[in-house]
């Protein structure tokens, strides 16, 4: 019966991929794991790689190159910026290449990588690790399903161990 299921707006996709960069470095990777479980047409993956995935059936497999505007943004200069070294706990060991996961005032999470660490602050750059990047998919559906009306209503899809929200 879903053999002739395809990737449409409220299925409910379990992909199996592999991200690499221009250079060939593999970022992530599905191998040996379980497939990504997510809802389709709710955003819940990166649009460049999401609208490509459209049509195709269980067994099907595709390679995408994701442009960075469709997928973490291009680098923003201003979104490297000088904080005061106050900010941060006096026990607490900067080193440049750090990756950081802030709070901003409002409680909003932020991640940052710390770039310098200058007298009068340290210097962060709030970039995406990804920005700037085209990402290459290599990926394969492994199942497919229509969603629930729960998921739907979530707008994301639910694995078999639970949602856990
Ligand atoms: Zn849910």
């Amino acid at each position: 019966m879903s053999e002739n299921l395809t990737i449409a707006d409220n299925m409910v996709v379990s992909l199996d991929y592999t991200l690499t960069l221009d250079d060939g470095t593999e970022i992530d990777s599905s191998r040996g794991q379980e497939p990504l479980v997510y809802l389709q047409g709710h955003g819940q993956i990166i649009p460049g790689l999401e609208k490509e995935l459209y049509g195709m059936g269980i067994g099907d497999g595709k390679q995408v190159a994701v442009t960075p505007a469709e997928g973490y943004g291009d680098v923003d200069p201003n979104a490297v910026q000088l904080v005061d070294h106050d900010v941060f706990p006096p026990d607490m060991q900067l080193q440049p290449g750090m990756r950081l996961r802030m709070a901003t005032p409002e409680g909003h999470p932020l991640e940052a990588a710390v770039v310098e660490l200058k007298d009068d602050g340290v210097l962060l750059d709030f970039n995406h690790p990804l920005a700037g990047e085209t990402l290459h998919f290599e990926v394969s559906v492994a199942d497919l399903r229509p969603a629930t009306e729960e998921e739907l209503q979530h707008g994301h899809a639910h694995g078999p161990h639970g949602h856990g929200h």
